[in-house]
This record gives structure tokens, sequence and C-alpha cells, in this order.
């Protein structure tokens, strides 16, 4: 028979739960002092040194949950990426908003799965409620539906797997599901530009296609798609006795923002037979502002959009969506399981239409975001932060140690040190000179800025995503980089 025990302190337990309480509140407490008492993005701690200390820590005797905070605070949270921190400016990498952070909150403590109804009552009701403003908000029509993914990566697979699915069936009645590749499927092809994000090439090998079944189109000097390069692709491959099967637009490539002519796109796809899926993972919140949603124009036509909204949404890691056209196109991945989606169950199993199945209640972030923050207020910070762009790029015209790579299209920066500053330093030197810029900065603690290839120039970049930046921010962090990169320079 077995003993009682005195376990519970490690749960959060129902009834009184003093030891929860008081570990929420000491963690609040770290957070809230590390957030008022810090005033670098990192804190500038040696990266070998860091190794060290995480390997030290010596799991065979437990400690209290307290001293854990404690030493957790010290250790992780202290030497931890300050995400708001003005000099925090590289990637696609947000600061989150409050009521994404509570949200978290419930959703840690609530743990509800969103597979099936009965683990997620009021959760999947919230996750389809969202999914359907999401379909209205792009407009994608009466038979549209969605489903919350981990962000960007798994939207973009599933949307490109529900595309070669769909094609096998229309093409040869042949399920995929079922049967596996078809015999022409070494003959099946992907397309986008040659801006496009890496996911798509990753997407085709993890589908069994292959990265080589994508075929990368040039993009203008826009950074987009160029249709006439798109329908002659098209036309070359289908010669070829090929078969383009899917196209992707852009909705914001991460280094330009460039945002394709998705009605163009999205014709061009469909005359030639193909789905067409939006990787809307940067610019797709555009769509909530009154500024620059034209800017999207034919959103709504796409078969699948993929929304990421731990980016421009401020939500926390991680939070995305993919949205499709037509939801019979989900049945291809509909898998029954006698204990969970059993075939003519009333109430919604959520797992229908993922490829997860275990999974986070993360659409209550956008709920309650919805309701406290609003889509004018988002709206707003998006316009906001267009403009804050525009106006940091031109103070790189205006110094004569940098140069500006091209206008902003959305919310980055590409610069790099004026040719006045290369001397005798040779191209691959100058590259090399910009990486060290890069990584002082980093490890300094001081920036956290980006670098990237543009052309097959070595580039920096800022991306803009903090909308309670002001101009002024950036005029010290400009003369940061403009010092260190002058004393690099010099001692060279
Ligand atoms: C970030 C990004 C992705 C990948 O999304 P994750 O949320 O990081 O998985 C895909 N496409 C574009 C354009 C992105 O910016």
């Amino acid at each position: 028979m077995t003993q009682g025990n005195n376990w519970s302190h490690y749960f959060a337990q129902l009834g009184e739960n003093q030891a929860f309480e008081q570990a929420i509140a000491q963690t609040q407490q770290a957070i809230n002092s590390l957030f008022k008492n810090t005033d670098k993005p990192y804190s500038g701690l040696e990266p070998a040194l860091l190794k060290q200390q995480i390997n030290a820590v010596d799991f065979s005797q437990p400690a209290s949950l307290q001293e854990v905070i404690e030493s957790t605070n010290e250790l992780i949270a202290k030497n931890s990426l300050l995400v708001q921190h003005p000099h925090t400016i590289a990637h696609l990498h947000t600061p989150p908003l409050i009521a994404s952070i509570v949200a978290e909150h419930f959703i840690a403590a609530l743990n509800q799965s969103m597979d099936s109804w009965d683990q997620a009552p009021a959760a999947t009701f919230v996750e389809q409620q969202m999914v359907d403003w999401l379909c209205k908000t792009y407009q994608l029509g009466e038979h549209s539906d969605g489903v919350f993914t981990s962000g960007g990566t798994q939207s973009n697979l599933m949307g490109l797997l529900l595309a070669r699915d769909w094609f096998a069936a229309n093409r040869s009645q042949h399920d995929v599901q079922q049967d596996g590749l078809p015999e022409y499927a070494q003959k099946m092809r992907i397309i986008c530009s040659d801006k496009s994000h890496f996911t798509v090439q990753k997407s085709a090998s993890l589908m069994g296609l292959g990265e080589r079944s994508v075929v990368l189109v040039k993009t203008n000097v826009q950074g987009q798609i160029d249709v006439q390069e798109l329908q002659l692709t098209i036309d070359a491959l289908k010669a070829q006795d090929l078969l383009p099967f899917a196209v992707v637009a852009m909705a914001g490539t991460t280094d330009h923002g460039a945002i394709d002519d998705l009605t163009a796109v999205v014709d061009i796809a469909r005359a030639a037979g193909c789905w067409s899926h939006v990787d809307g993972a940067y610019g797709a919140a555009l769509q909530l502002s009154q500024q620059h949603k034209s800017r999207l124009k034919g959103i709504e036509l796409a078969d699948s959009v993929s929304v990421d909204f731990h980016k421009l949404f401020y939500q926390t890691i991680s939070c995305g969506a993919l949205l499709i056209k037509n939801k019979a196109n989900f049945n291809t991945l509909l898998h029954h399981a006698d204990y969970l989606n059993r075939e003519g169950d009333e109430l919604p199993n959520l797992v229908d239409k993922s490829i997860a199945t275990t999974k986070r209640f993360d659409a209550l972030k956008m709920f309650m975001t919805l309701k406290a923050v609003g889509e004018k207020q988002l709206g707003e910070f998006y316009d906001y932060l267009l403009l804050l762009t525009q106006e940091v790029a031109s103070k790189f015209e205006q110094n004569k140690h940098f140069e500006l790579c091209c206008t902003p299209l959305l919310s980055t920066v590409l610069f790099r040190l004026s040719p006045l500053l290369q001397g005798d330093l040779s191209d691959t030197e100058f590259n090399q000179l910009h990486q060290q810029l890069r990584l002082t900065m980093l490890t300094s603690g001081e920036a956290v800025i980006a670098e990237t290839k543009v052309d097959g120039k070595l580039v920096l970049k800022f991306t803009l995503l903090n909308p309670c930046l002001r101009i002024s921010d950036f005029d010290s962090l400009i003369a940061k980089i403009e010092d260190t990169a002058l004393r690099l320079i010099k001692s060279r």
C-alpha cells in the first residue's frame, strides 16, 4: 500500500497554494528588478565564461525552488538578451506586449492542450474565434479556415504540404498521406523569388521533394519577384515536362521587407494550375494598418497564408498561424485516432487540422491582445514604425561614415561603412571589419545589430519592431557604431 507523501509543493495545486504564489511573486520581483536595473542589451559576459558558468551548474544536489529562482536570475536572466532595449535591433525578434506575457501566465498554469476539445474546452473556441477573425481580416472568404502554429516555419511547411497533397489529388487522384509520394514527385517544382525565406527549401526537403525542387525567380530592384520572369519560368518548366505545383509569394522579405505583387503572382499561379502560398511572416501584419494595407492587395486571393504573431504582432514566442482559402484541403492532414478524435465527434478537435498533436494555447495571447490593445492600435504601431524607419535611414544617408544600401520598404535598414573608410583595406578585409564591428558590439553588450548579404555584399542591418523607440534612441546607437568602427580601423 502506498503511503501519503508531501510532494504537493512541487505542483501548482488546486486549493490553498502558498508554494505556487510565493514562487510566482519571487519570479516577478526578480524580473522587475532586472528590467529596472539593466541598461545594456546584453551583460557583456565573455561567451566562453558564460558557457563555463552554465556548464558548472551541478544537478546532483537539489536546491529549494526559491534558491533556483534566485540563481536562475543571476546566471540566466542577467545574461539574457534584453529584447526591450533600444539597441537590441538585429532580428525580427520582438519585445512582447504585457497582454501577451500575462496570457502566457494563464497558458502555463492552465496547460490546456489544443488537440481535442476534452483537453481544451474554452481554449478550442478561443483558437477558432481568432482563426475566424484572421480569415475575415484577410478577406479569405466563406470557406476559409486556419490553425495556430509554432511560427512561420511550421506555417510555410503546412502550406506547402497541403499544396503538394492537393496537387497530387487533382492530377491523379493520388493520396499522398496513404500512398506516399506519387511517381512523378521527382518532377514537382515549387517556385519562389530569390529573396524568399530559406524555410521554403527546408519545407521542400522535409516533404521528400528535395531542395532542388525549389526554383528561384529573380527579383526587381525593389526586391519583389519579377512577375514576367515568374511566368517565363513556369512556361519553361512545363516545356521541360516538369510539374510546377506551388508558387510562394513574399509579403515582406526578411532583409528588404519587399512585398511581392500578390495579385499578379496569385493570378499567374492559378492560371498555371498551381497553389499560391503567401509567406506573410513579416509583412502580413500590415493588414491592420489603414495607411499600408493596400500593399497587401491580392492576399485575399491566395490559397494559403502564413502569419507570424511573434514578430510584428508583438507576441511572446512562439505564436503563428496558417490560413487557407478552402478548408476542405485540411482533410489531407486528417487522421482519426481512437483515443483522441473519433470520426463523428460532435465537439471540435483542432488536431484535425494540425501537424502537431499536443499543442500550446497560444491563441489566448492574440485573444487578450486584441481585446486589450486592439487592431487599430496595432495598425498605428506599424504606421509609426515605418515612418521611424525612413528617418533612421536618412540618418545613415546624412552621415559621411556610412552608406545606406537601399531605401527601406518595411522596417529594416541596410547599411555599410562608407567606402571613405575602406582606405587600403581589400574588399575582403573591409567585409571582415564589418563582421568584427558587429561582434564587438554584441559581445561587449553595447548593441545587437544584424549582418546579412545583399547581392553578394556583406551589409549590416537594423530591424525595427519596437514602436516605443524614438529617433533620439538612434542618435546614440549610430554614434556608438561609428565610434567603434573608427576605433577598430585605427587598431588594425
Ligand atoms: C521569420 C520568418 C519565417 C520563419 O518563421 P519562424 O516564426 O521563425 O518559424 C519565414 N518567413 C519569413 C519571411 C520570416 O521573416
